[in-house]
C-alpha cells in the first residue's frame, strides 16, 4: 500500500458567490473538504492525505497525523504541482488527487481506481452527460455527439512517476491531471464514474430541503349519547366524545401539528369554540382549510407520527380503516402514516374510559 490521496481545498471558488470560500462552507453538517479527508481516512487506503489549502486557519478540527496541510498556489494546477513535489521524498506508487468540491463519492470508487492503477498509469472516473452540449467555432454551431464525450470526474489516479514527469514539465495551465496525459497523447484508462459524485459549483448546489416539525395534543372527554368518530371515520362504541364539534381528537391533533410545523398558531386560533357556525362540525371539513393553507405555501407532509390514547375501544380493530380514511384527506401515502394504540393501565380519566386524548407529531418541508 503505497498509495497517496492529495486534496485540492485551495479554489478560488469564483462562480460560487458567497464570501466565505467553498471548501471551508458547511455541507450536510460539516466542512465541505471534511467529506472526503472522511472517506479517504476511512478507506484506510493511503499512506498520506495532503490537504491542500490557502488559509490553514479555516480548519477548525483536529487532523490526525497522517493528514499533512500544505499551502495551495495560485490556479489549480500549481497546488497539485506543489502536493507532488512534496509527496515526492517518500516515494510513492500511487497519487490520487480529488478536489474538494466533489464531497460525494464512494469508498468503493476510490479501491476501483486503486486497482485500476495495476494495469494502467492514468485511471479517472467519467460519466455521461446528461444534457445535449453544443460548441461554437467562428459563429457556426456544432452537436457534440453525446454517445461519444464523457464528464470527467475525480479522484483522478495515476502512477506517481509518470504523473510527476509530465507535471514538472507542464506549459499550460491544466483544469485537471488527465489532461496531461491526453495533452501528451498518453494512454488514459476511462472507469465509470458516480452520478453523484457531482461538483459543488454554485451556491444552489448545497440548498438542502429544510425540515420543520410540529406537535399536535388534544383530549375529549366521552359521553353516552353521542356518535364516536376517530381520524374522520365513525367508530361503534357505547359513548361518544363531547366538544363543540365532533370532538375528533385525532383530526385536532392532526391539525394542531401541521399549524405548529407552518408556526400559524392553534386550531382555537382558525376555528373559535364560541363560534356557532363550528357547533358539531364533522373535523374532516376543519382540515381541508389547513391542507390548503398548506399547499399555498408549498409545505408538503413527510410523515406523521399518531399516539390515541384510549382503554377502549381498541386500536388495533380499526387501524387500518383510520389510516386509510386520514391518507385520503390528507392527501398523503399510508405508509407515511403510523397510528399507535396506547392505554393507560386503567389510569385516571382515560383509564376509566372516561376520555380519549391523542398527540401527533408530524414532519413537513417547503
Ligand atoms: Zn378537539
Amino acid at each position: 500500500m503505497n498509495n497517496y490521496f492529495i486534496i485540492l481545498a485551495s479554489g478560488q471558488s469564483k462562480r460560487f458567490n458567497s464570501k466565505k470560500l467553498k471548501q471551508f462552507i458547511s455541507y450536510k453538517n460539516k466542512a465541505l473538504f471534511e467529506h472526503s479527508l472522511e472517506k479517504a481516512l476511512i478507506s484506510k487506503l493511503f499512506k498520506k492525505i495532503i490537504l491542500v489549502v490557502n488559509d490553514k486557519k479555516q480548519i477548525k478540527i483536529k487532523l490526525p497525523k497522517i493528514v499533512k496541510v500544505i499551502k495551495g498556489g495560485k490556479e489549480r494546477s500549481d497546488s497539485s504541482l506543489l502536493a507532488l513535489k512534496y509527496i515526492k521524498k517518500f516515494k510513492p506508487t500511487n497519487v490520487l488527487i480529488h478536489d474538494a468540491a466533489r464531497p460525494n463519492f464512494s469508498i468503493r470508487l476510490l479501491h476501483k481506481l486503486i486497482v485500476s492503477l495495476k494495469r494502467n498509469k492514468a485511471s479517472i472516473p467519467v460519466i455521461s452527460s446528461k444534457d445535449s452540449i453544443k460548441y461554437k467555432v467562428k459563429n457556426q454551431l456544432f452537436n457534440l455527439n453525446r454517445n461519444s464525450s464523457y464528464l470527467t470526474q475525480t479522484p483522478q489516479a495515476f502512477k506517481f512517476n509518470d504523473l510527476y514527469k509530465l507535471s514538472i514539465n507542464q506549459k499550460i495551465k491544466v483544469q485537471d491531471e488527465a489532461t496531461l496525459f491526453i495533452e501528451n497523447n498518453l494512454k488514459v484508462k476511462f472507469i465509470k464514474g458516480e452520478n453523484l459524485n457531482n461538483k459543488i459549483t454554485y451556491k444552489e448546489d448545497v440548498s438542502e430541503t429544510k425540515k420543520y416539525y410540529g406537535i399536535g395534543f388534544d383530549i375529549h372527554r366521552l359521553v353516552k349519547n353521542k356518535k364516536l368518530y376517530l381520524g374522520g371515520i365513525k367508530i361503534p362504541f357505547h359513548s361518544g366524545l363531547k366538544g363543540h364539534s365532533d370532538g375528533d381528537v385525532i383530526i385536532h391533533s392532526i391539525i394542531d401539528g401541521l399549524l405548529g410545523a407552518m408556526r400559524k398558531k392553534d386550531i382555537g386560533t382558525f376555528f373559535p369554540d364560541n363560534k356557532s357556525k363550528f357547533k358539531d362540525i364533522r373535523s374532516p371539513k376543519l382540515l381541508k382549510p389547513i391542507i390548503n393553507i398548506l399547499k399555498k405555501n408549498n409545505f408538503y407532509i413527510n410523515n406523521l407520527d399518531i399516539n390515541l390514547i384510549c382503554e377502549q375501544p381498541k386500536m388495533s380493530k380499526y387501524r387500518d380503516k383510520i389510516l386509510k380514511s386520514l391518507s385520503h384527506l390528507l392527501n398523503l401515502d399510508k405508509k407515511l402514516i403510523n397510528l399507535k394504540g396506547k392505554t393507560v393501565e386503567k389510569l385516571g380519566l382515560i383509564g376509566k374510559e372516561k376520555a380519549i386524548a391523542c398527540e401527533v407529531i408530524c414532519s413537513i418541508s417547503q
